[in-house]
């Protein structure tokens, strides 16, 4: 089974668990990031830019802010926003700690060094923010590092704004638009990919349908079938099981066919398969087997109910009514040959199908327009060469 299997299979509440897991996984790896702020932050207190106090503060905030989306995705209280996975929270929140981390140290020179960290979390909104988003973020950030450069420059140092404080401010006008711009290039990225991946999914799905179904009718084609088939055989093998298959032939179809052309007879093959896959149980299994044949599955039923139930599929088809060349108004008759398959016997399926086929055979020689079912017990005989050929069985 495909992912895409499984996830067209999982109900609502499994996929907001899943998706619950992912936000939960990403935090797990936002935490490198916020431990790694961390060492940081000690390595810098060590060298006595700041206090070992601040540090404990500046540490205790981050672990509060992991605490925080923990619990929101944890308890859910996360999936009552309108933006489930919290990202803009996510690219926000370390903001405050690291812009007053900033605004500690005390001269220019490492501030400039640590700037490069305190964007790591804006680059992370890379990924998820909507451009909108992406842009609030980058705005925040940028008129934190102004008010914290500024004020520092102008209230710290009592200096004014120093050499050092320009340039900080200089290169950060260069950096953040080119974020913006960076953002906008993997956001478009973001969406032709997921445009691909719709159409990928899309022609996947088309080309699953093909595979299973037949060009002309829509209905089951014989691939599908066959496997139908080797499962009923399957549960034949496991425990005591019985089922039967029916091979559907159109009688005279030929006849259909030259006198009324091709189209009609295209036709005719369509409607008569969707009456009869209407007709028969949810369980069983129809489609068309090739040319005018059409083979039925019928799982669970021994030969007397399938009997029944291929009688009324034969006497529903009698009923149709078809629109042929001229406004001429026609019917068709089916044969139907029957073969049962049990625990008993375990028939392999090419041999199943040949009792099959020699039931519809002995119905045609028997004019047709009727059901036959080979008996339980029939012996396996060869069937005529070119009609095996005609299914492939060679
Ligand atoms: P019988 O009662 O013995 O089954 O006679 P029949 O004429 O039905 O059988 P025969 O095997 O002689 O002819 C089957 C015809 O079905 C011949 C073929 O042209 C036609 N046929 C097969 N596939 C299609 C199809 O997709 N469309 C149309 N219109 N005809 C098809
Ligand atoms: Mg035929
Ligand atoms: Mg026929």
């Amino acid at each position: 089974m495909s992912i895409d299997d499984r996830r067209a299979e999982e109900t609502e509440s499994e996929r907001v668990a899943r998706h619950q897991r992912v936000r939960l996984r990403r935090l797990g790896l936002s935490c490198i990031s916020y431990a790694m702020q961390i060492a940081l932050a000690v390595v810098i207190a060590l060298l006595g830019a700041v206090t070992p106090m601040f540090v404990a503060g500046y540490a205790a905030a981050q672990c509060l802010i992991v605490a925080i989306f923990y619990v929101a995705f944890r308890t859910g209280l996360n999936l009552r926003s309108r933006e489930p996975n919290l990202t803009l929270a996510q690219v926000l929140a370390p903001a405050l700690p690291g812009l007053v981390l900033l605004y500690e140290l005390d001269s220019a020179e490492a501030q400039a060094a640590l700037v490069l960290t305190t964007v790591v979390p804006l680059l992370y909104g890379t990924l998820d923010l909507s451009m909108g988003s992406f842009i609030v973020a980058v705005m925040v950030y940028s008129i934190g590092y102004m008010v914290v450069v500024f004020s520092h420059g102008l209230l710290h140092t009592q200096d004014g704004l120093l050499f050092h404080n320009w340039i900080l401010l200089a290169s950060l006008t260069i950096v953040m638009p080119q974020i913006v711009l960076l953002s906008a290039l993997i956001n478009r990225l973001r969406r032709t990919l997921t445009e691909r991946n719709d159409e990928v999914r899309e022609a996947m799905a088309r080309i699953s349908v093909m595979a299973v179904r037949d060009h002309l009718t829509g209905l089951y084609n014989r691939r599908w079938l066959m496997e139908m088939l080797d499962r009923e055989r399957t549960r034949c093998q496991r425990a005591p099981y019985v089922f039967c298959v029916g091979v559907i032939d159109v009688d005279h179809f030929k006849r259909i066919n030259d006198t009324h052309g091709h189209a009609v007879g295209d036709e005719v093959l369509k409607r008569l398969g969707r009456n009869m896959a209407d007709g028969v149980r949810e369980i069983d299994s129809f489609g068309r087997f090739g040319g005018e044949e059409f083979l039925w599955i019928v799982p669970a039923t021994d030969l007397d109910r399938a009997m029944e139930a291929a009688e009324r599929l034969r006497r529903r088809a009698a009923e149709l009514v078809f629109a042929g060349d001229g406004g001429a108004q026609f019917s068709v008759t089916l044969s139907i040959g029957l073969a049962q398959n049990d625990s008993d016997r375990r028939l392999r399926n090419d041999m199943l199908l040949r009792l099959a086929d020699a039931a519809l055979y002995e119905a045609k020689e028997a004019g047709r327009d009727r059901v036959v079912a080979a008996p339980r017990d029939a012996p396996v005989r060869p069937v005529a060469r070119p009609r095996l050929r005609e299914r492939g069985f060679d």
